[in-house]
């Protein structure tokens, strides 16, 4: 570990060294949406036992939506009391001097895997966004079907994940995009869900290039709360930045998807004595 993790929830303290080197590990290895191995390579440089994962990380046979009682699996953050994904109530949110999110995307072909859990994406070799000043590299991109995040106890009918982890720390940002039924085809998730995989655990290397920027909605206003991921290890920490307008696709899309995986969002989370704060109109 190359930096001491700042801000994170004190729950985090009783984790031992090692096993929270683990717990990173497989937190980026997940990121909110599992992951087989092998597509976050670049990363190994951050952890000090890189194949501490391959023994440890919770075996996706372990955990399921239908029964996501998650807390009770063993050396997980998934018991604590700040974990994702949580109800959003706009009246709530504390208006806040919050920093514009600079997004240094480039173009990259992605690879494209069903993990089992969910479809994702990845393969960026510079794709950066800037936040307080700290540059964080995305890792991966995945959906779950309904949201997880809700507005008012609303749901949409999909929501996004970009998963994003500070370069030389552990540190995690994930942008949470909703997507809304529209008319109109999502022509940028088009070219992903074009290439949706046959075979579930076998990646995909395409040539389809994508540009996050194309998924990043035109208005900047945005939530943002300290949570985990979620799905187990349900790792704590995780600084959500959930955008209030939320994408289009058409219903068709959304049925893609749907015929692959649908109910895959976590119940939502108390938000307890958490802030969630947004940004000044
Ligand atoms: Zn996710």
């Amino acid at each position: 570990m190359k930096k001491n993790r700042k801000n994170k929830n004190d729950n985090t303290q009783f984790f031992s060294r090692p096993f929270f080197a683990f717990l990173l590990m497989a937190a980026v290895m997940m990121g909110c949406g599992g992951a087989e191995e092998g597509e976050v390579a670049a990363e190994e440089e951050v952890f000090d036992e890189p194949t501490a994962v391959e023994e440890e990380e919770p075996a996706a046979e372990l955990w399921n939506y239908e029964n996501a009682n998650w807390e009770e699996i063993e050396n997980t953050d998934c018991a604590t009391n700040v974990q994702s994904p949580v109800n959003i109530i706009p009246d709530d949110a504390i208006p806040a001097l919050l920093d514009d999110i600079e997004y240094n995307y480039e173009p990259f072909p992605m690879t494209i895997v069903d993990n089992g859990h969910t479809i994702q994406a990845y393969g960026a070799e510079n794709s950066t966004i800037v936040l307080d000043e700290k540059d964080y590299k995305f890792l991966q991109l995945h959906f779950h079907a309904p949201s997880e995040h809700a507005v008012e106890g609303e749901h949409f009918p999909m929501e996004m994940h970009l998963v994003h982890q500070e370069v030389g720390s552990d540190d995690l940002v994930v942008l949470g995009i909703f997507i809304e039924e529209a008319e109109e085809v999502n022509p940028f998730l088009e070219k992903i869900f074009a290439e949706l995989p046959d075979e579930e655990g076998v990646p995909v290397e395409t040539e389809v290039e994508i540009t996050l920027s194309d998924f990043i909605p035109p208005s900047q206003k945005y939530y943002t709360y300290i949570g985990s991921l979620t799905t187990p290890p349900c790792t704590v920490g995780v600084n959500w930045i959930l955008f209030e307008e939320a994408i289009p696709a058409s219903a068709e899309q959304i049925a893609q998807f749907k015929a692959l995986y649908s109910n895959t969002a976590r119940p939502l989370q108390e938000l307890e004595n958490r802030r969630v704060f947004t940004t000044m109109e």
